[in-house]
């Protein structure tokens, strides 16, 4: 397994770092060159969205990497990355976000929360951090809300949080972004189209399933 991690600026050495520590392979991603290589994966990380928005466009990769994480490619996006995936930016996901909603102090700011999918007491660091409006679409799930504010969510091979998993010592939230990498990865298209009972293009297929690696 190979996960990508877009290293235009922000917060993407700590994600490697968790990466690294679970024994997964990564590489940076900072032109249409490196986007190239196979992947099984993609983390958004932090920082400044309208920034890494304009580098993207800048850069060529904008198109490319919204075309794939439409069509299945497994995407973690924290924070900056959150809002990428966004209707504001990719619409790739399926949320509307409010960023900095908390004013400039409370926007930065540590608790810990329950998490669906991950469990209790998940440390939440927030710094200048977006939150999730509404989903528009209901296949959308919630997974995690602070004062009433939704702060994390999965629709089918995408995650996000509006806060910093990779900040902290916790590595519940990357391995449940590897599960899903897992689940959805995209090594072989004959055995997808095999598959039955799959109705959502998104939906790749059972890796477990698949002799052989093929990168499309
Ligand atoms: N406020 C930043 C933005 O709008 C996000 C902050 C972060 O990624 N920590 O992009």
């Amino acid at each position: 397994m190979k996960i990508a991690v877009l290293a235009l600026q922000g917060a993407f050495i700590e994600h490697r770092r968790m990466l690294e520590r679970i024994g997964v392979e990564t590489f940076e991603v900072r032109n249409p060159r490196d986007w190239s290589h196979p992947k099984d994966g993609l983390i958004l990380p932090g920082g400044e969205s309208t920034v890494q928005a304009r580098l993207l466009h800048e850069l060529d990769l904008f198109e490319p990497l919204r075309r794939e994480a439409a069509d299945g490619l497994p995407v973690f996006g924290t924070c900056a990355g959150l809002i990428l995936l966004s209707t504001m930016h990719l619409g790739v996901m399926n949320i509307e976000v409010a960023r900095n909603a908390y004013g400039r102090q409370s926007g930065s700011f540590r608790t810990t929360g329950p998490m669906e999918q991950v469990g209790d007491m998940v440390p939440m660091t927030f710094i200048r951090a977006p939150y999730i409006m509404r989903p528009t679409t209901p296949d959308v799930q919630v997974l995690a809300r602070v004062d009433g504010r939704i702060v994390a969510a999965r629709q089918h091979h995408l995650l996000v949080t509006a806060f910093h998993p990779e900040l902290d010592d916790d590595l519940r939230i990357h391995r449940l972004f590897l599960d899903i990498v897992r689940r959805y990865s995209k090594q072989c298209p004959a055995q997808q189209q095999a598959m039955s009972g799959t109705t959502a293009s998104n939906v790749r297929h059972d890796s477990k399933q698949c002799p052989a690696r093929h990168v499309v």
